[in-house]
């Protein structure tokens, strides 16, 4: 049987009628980038977050370069965040002229451990980045509470948690700003490139849309050196659209997690993702442990499932990263996660018995 990683074509086919009226408006009212549909997701987007303030982007990537510079970030400064993630949150650091500092994660959340963090300050530390990585919030109380204790910002990096919570609340509502991707496979998924900052500064909301808008508030008027960073009209009507449906998308996800667990429950060899009784998970990826990973990778592909890695090399080993970055403390987890970890598909396109199909393929590979 073969079972896509992402099926965004059936996710499509699900909500034509409204995607493609949603579209066509767009291109019969001849506003093409910002104006009031994106005002309005920005509404919706903020509301659904539970914050006062949102600044739709042209990226995920955006969205944080944007946050680092709106609280101040600039040459010289170091921001701490962990390496076992998606480039472009170390990238944004660097854009904004810092030194990404990573620490390593915790084994149980595979996110950020707080306990790492007071040991990685300096005197140039200005943010701290945590990174909802797979679909699960990082421990945001302990962090908080270091930032607090010296005086720095937190820029939540929530491109894989749209919709995940920390102690009842939204992910992006806790730290200064947060900053959320709409990259098409997303949780929630635009038709091409798009991202958001959340916060419930009103000052720093502002400055992030100054710096959006080529520096400019008024037209015609630059203040500072801003970026081309806005949203395409386009993306904040499909996303409207896509919005409504993400929390039953996300029950759908854990629905299939739940379902992978069960039947993967007894496989001694496979180590199943753990949700953190903080918060709930919304599985942007369903990340088990398993020995020989690429043989394992290979022997599911040659059965039809599609997994994925993420991801297969921690920034700090990467080329681009290697040199620039500064690592206090050795990142072992973060080591040993990177050589063990695979995605199995978990799409909320996903059918049981293609679910069924995976666990059945592994079970079959590892035994029970
Ligand atoms: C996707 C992603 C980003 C970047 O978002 P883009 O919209 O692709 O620029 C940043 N951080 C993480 C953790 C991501 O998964």
């Amino acid at each position: 049987m073969e079972v896509p990683f992402l099926n965004l074509g059936a996710q499509y086919a699900s909500l034509k009628r409204d995607l493609d009226n949603a579209c066509f408006s767009v291109l019969s009212s001849g506003r093409y980038v910002g104006g009031p549909e994106v005002d309005l997701f920005e509404r919706e987007f903020a509301s659904y977050c539970g914050v006062s303030h949102a600044v739709g982007c042209a990226s995920g990537t955006a969205a944080l370069h944007l946050a680092l510079l709106a609280i101040g970030v600039g040459n010289g400064d170091e921001v701490i965040t962990t390496a076992n993630t998606f480039a472009a949150t170390a990238e944004a650091i660097v854009h904004a002229g810092a030194t990404p500092v990573f620490i390593d994660v915790d084994d149980n959340s595979r996110n950020m451990s707080p306990c790492l963090i007071e040991e990685a300050i300096g005197p140039r530390t200005k943010a701290i980045v945590p990174v909802h990585l797979h679909g699960q919030s990082a421990d945001m109380n302990p962090i908080l509470a270091v930032a607090r204790k010296h005086g720095i910002k937190v820029v939540e990096d929530a491109a894989q948690a749209h919709g995940a919570t920390y102690r009842g609340m939204r992910t992006g509502s806790w730290g200064d700003l947060g900053c959320f991707s709409f990259y098409p496979g997303k949780n929630l998924g635009a038709c091409g490139e798009a991202g958001i900052v959340v916060t419930n500064d009103g000052e720093l909301s502002r400055r992030v849309r100054l710096l959006a808008n080529h520096g400019s508030e008024t037209k015609n008027v630059h203040v500072v050196i801003g970026y081309n960073y806005r949203m395409a009209t386009m993306q904040a009507a499909v996303l409207r659209v896509k919005l409504r449906c993400l929390d039953t998308w996300n029950s759908r996800r854990r629905d299939i997690a739940m379902h992978y667990a069960s039947m993967l429950d007894k496989c001694t060899s496979i180590s199943l993702p753990r949700s953190m009784p903080y918060g709930e998970h919304v599985f942007h990826h369903y990340v088990i442990r398993i020995p020989n990973r690429d043989n394992a990778a290979q022997r599911l592909r040659n059965r039809g499932v599609n997994t994925l890695i993420h991801y297969p090399i921690p920034l700090h080993k990467q080329t681009a990263f290697a040199r620039i970055c500064r690592v206090p403390a050795s990142l072992h987890v973060t080591e040993r996660l990177s050589k063990e970890i695979l995605s199995l598909p978990i799409c909320p396109e996903m059918t049981e018995p293609q679910t069924v199909w995976t666990s059945r393929c592994l079970i079959e590979l590892y035994g029970r």
